[in-house]
């Protein structure tokens, strides 16, 4: 038994916030008959329908996934070009990424089709640490990393405080190695980052997410988490 919001949050087409609304306005039925309390309970055998809609419930999965440099973090591509979920093509749930990661990043990805789990991860106010390994253009002097740690401005806003660490650097090639531990998810922001101490990305791969990292995994590999490992997450 669950509570019908909850249910409904799961489903994906909601937030939980969204679902006890669309309950208070009279658009959900449960067996047919219209619900607007937002206490009630429903077992996996209730019909439940969302503005005429039926809601087609599925066991929530959750997957890691070491996603490919050259892959879009999508459920489809109007282009044709290779999307996340084709990698998925046995898991019959409805499975859909975490936010993104960029056509040309790497690295540590999630998946689920649940969407309650998904909006909490994505929301501004989430603590989970992303580590970003990146190449870039240039040896940044350690002011410049300094800088990178106590925030930049970008132009939606000074970033967060951050982690920083050079990991090595090549004289010759004039390029740098640095990991990078960020918690907020803005479009492109490590990039951007980068862009806006003057060294440009040349190379990026989130090697970690929260407490899941890629170890064991190989490019284009995914696993299923457990369930301590989700709820880590939350
Ligand atoms: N920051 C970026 O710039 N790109 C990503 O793919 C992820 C974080």
């Amino acid at each position: 038994m669950e509570r019908l919001q909850k249910v409904i949050a799961h489903a994906g087409i909601a937030s939980r916030r969204k679902a006890e609304e669309l309950i208070l306005e009279g658009r959900v039925t449960v067996n047919g008959k219209v619900v607007k309390e937002l206490g009630i309970k429903v077992t996996g055998s209730d019909r439940i329908e969302v503005s005429g809609i039926p809601l087609e419930r599925e066991e929530p999965v959750y997957f890691l996934f070491y996603k490919p440099r050259g892959v879009i973090s999508s459920v489809k591509d109007e282009k044709g070009r290779k999307v996340v979920t084709d990698y998925f093509e046995q898991i019959k749930q409805r499975i859909y990424p975490v936010g993104r990661l960029d056509f040309d990043t790497s690295g540590a990805l999630l998946l689920t089709n649940d969407g309650e789990f998904a909006n909490l991860l994505m929301h501004p106010s989430s603590e989970v640490e992303k580590v970003y390994v990146a190449k870039v253009k240039g040896i940044p002097v350690k002011e410049k990393l300094r800088s990178l740690e106590k925030g930049v401005h970008l132009e939606d806003g000074k970033t967060a405080p951050a982690r920083v660490k050079l990991l090595s650097l090549d004289k010759k090639k004039q390029t740098s190695i640095i990991e990078l531990a960020i918690h907020e998810g803005r479009n492109r922001q490590v990039r951007r980052m980068f862009e806006a101490i003057g060294h440009p990305v040349l190379k990026l791969k989130r090697e970690r997410y929260g407490t899941l990292t890629l170890h064991g995994l190989n490019s284009g590999d995914f696993k299923e988490l457990t369930p301590h490992e989700v709820k880590q997450l939350r």
